[in-house]
């Protein structure tokens, strides 16, 4: 397994919008196991193939309660609302609040190429959320208002 380059803001390809995977290869297993060392070598706990310059649908968490990983994900279903602070590996030293579903049923392959609908809440289906925004070029600071945005840069100065 491999630390692979973490792509930070503003990095052109953390703005593309992902394609989806035909099939999982040994391309894509070697790529779910880089990511997820990755993830743990910077104590991340969800990671996109566009943060490690990749353009495929493919996103890792884990939460503490088992490595997820999926090819191709896309909610089908959601509920209730939580809000909570977030940061995000590709945008140090940035914390955001953004409000997401609370309980999200998401559908995908998984590292065998199997369909597969996994049900989280909480944590988890937060960072499944944040992942899958990465794949559609969608970053926690595009969740700021106009007016907080330009607080925060006023206040870096
Ligand atoms: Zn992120």
């Amino acid at each position: 397994m491999e630390v692979l380059e973490i792509k930070k803001y503003p990095d052109a390809i953390l703005r593309k919008k992902c394609k989806a995977v035909k099939a999982v290869t040994a391309q894509e297993k070697r790529l779910f196991e880089d990511m997820l060392f990755t993830m743990h070598t910077f104590k991340g706990v969800g990671l996109s193939a566009p943060q490690v310059g990749l353009t495929k649908q493919l996103i890792v968490a884990d939460v503490g309660g088992g490595a997820v990983k999926l090819a191709n994900p896309k909610i089908i279903s959601s509920s209730g609302s939580d809000r909570m602070v977030e940061g995000c590996l590709s945008v140090p030293e940035r914390s955001v609040e953004i409000k997401r579903f609370y309980e999200v049923t998401v559908r995908g392959l998984n590292e065998k190429g199997e369909r597969v609908e996994i049900e989280a809440k909480g944590l988890l289906a937060r960072v499944i959320q944040h992942e899958i925004d990465h794949l559609r070029g969608k970053l926690i600071v595009d969740y700021l208002s106009p007016w907080k945005r330009l607080k925060k840069l006023l206040l870096r100065r």
